[in-house]
């Protein structure tokens, strides 16, 4: 009988089936970390596992200049696909790239028009 009354608990092991035995002192170290419950997988399993996920090649490389966030919104003018870098705002107008490039040489008056 262990002295602080907890028993030992005899789980086991979700990827091998074995028995594993797990001490209150365990339990109660596994629940403070990390984990939600009592561990199911044997010492053996968890280190192979943990071998495993460092081995494992890291999620693919996007270059940075690639991966500057642009959002997708339809031109108020053309309704083209029009990609900004910057959220659409609500009830804002978008322009794409053609439309802005139009209504820079036409002038600020034609802003008023629509
Ligand atoms: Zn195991
Ligand atoms: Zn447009």
């Amino acid at each position: 009988m262990p002295p602080s009354g907890k028993t030992v608990q005899r789980l086991q092991c979700k990827d091998c089936q074995r028995w594993v035995e797990v001490s209150a002192g365990e339990q109660e170290f596994f629940a403070k970390k990390r984990f939600p419950q009592t561990p199911v997988r044997c010492e053996p399993c968890r280190r192979a596992r943990k071998q495993a996920r460092r081995e494992r090649p890291t999620a693919e490389r996007v270059s940075p200049s690639d991966t500057r966030t642009r959002f997708d919104t339809s031109c108020t003018t053309c309704g083209a696909v029009a990609k900004i870098p910057f959220r659409p705002a609500p009830g804002r107008s978008v322009l794409c790239s053609d439309c802005y490039l139009a209504r820079q040489q036409q002038g600020s008056s034609y802003g008023e028009a629509a």
